[in-house]
């Protein structure tokens, strides 16, 4: 296992997302259910493109599976999925040109209703999850690699990375859920009748099948 640091401009981001002072934090499922949608697009784009890719297009969905003991949230795809390189280069920094622009208006507003505005005209993606998670797991593996990769990391600085050798087609990102605190505006997500809410409200327009596993634990 291997542990690295986030670039500063994701450290940035990380802490505005840990403390975050926004108060919808439910969009941190839009941010998750999209990114699962264009995994799902370009795996059947890439099947197209390259007839020896071999990959299984027969029932690509979107599933999300709540375990309320184990305080978790799952939203998983089996869609084109990321290499190693594409985890560390995609997740463990800040290549949205988007973000650094969003950053520098942050600084220059100053004030939190300035920020509030802000989170919601930028799409500002995975790292979302940490508004709401004090550890996110991420197991991926792309359908040219054979070996998939563990991602995990509290947002803290550093996250780790290590190869597994038995991960499914697609992408699993995992929620260690902060427990749920009105004063904080933080619902309860492992219910599922706010997920199925959010989902009706911010996932309407995916045109994937997004499957609601009953709840767990
Ligand atoms: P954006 O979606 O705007 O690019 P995100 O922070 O949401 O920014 O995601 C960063 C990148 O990580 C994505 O562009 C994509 O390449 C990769 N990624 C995130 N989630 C997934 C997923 N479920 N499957 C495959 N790749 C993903
Ligand atoms: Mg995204």
């Amino acid at each position: 296992m291997e542990t690295l640091e986030f670039q500063s401009e994701a450290r940035q981001l990380l802490q505005l997302m840990i403390h975050s002072i926004y108060s919808n934090k439910d969009t941190f499922l839009r941010e998750l259910v999209s990114n699962a949608s264009d995994a799902l697009d370009k795996l059947r784009l890439e099947t197209f493109r390259d007839k020896d890719l071999t990959a299984d297009t027969s029932d690509l969905h979107i599933a999300i599976d709540v375990d309320r003991e184990q305080r978790t949230l799952t939203v998983r795809d089996n869609g084109i999925g990321m290499t190693r390189d594409e985890v560390i280069g995609l997740i463990g920094t800040i290549a949205k040109s988007g973000t650094a622009e969003f950053l520098r208006k942050l600084r220059e507003s100053q004030d939190a209703a300035g920020s509030q505005d802000l989170i919601g005209q930028f799409g500002i993606g995975f790292y979302s999850t940490f508004m709401v998670a004090d550890r996110v797991t991420l197991v991926t593996r792309h359908p040219r690699s054979a070996e998939g990769v563990r991602w995990e990391s509290t947002g803290e600085s550093t996250y780790t990375i290590e190869d597994v050798a038995d991960a499914p087609q697609g992408t699993s990102v995992t929620l260690h859920l902060k427990p749920a605190d009105a004063e904080d505006n933080l619902p309860d997500y492992t219910s599922t009748a706010k997920i199925t809410e959010i989902v009706k409200r911010y996932a309407d327009f995916i045109t994937w099948p997004i499957r609601l596993l009953p709840e767990r634990g």
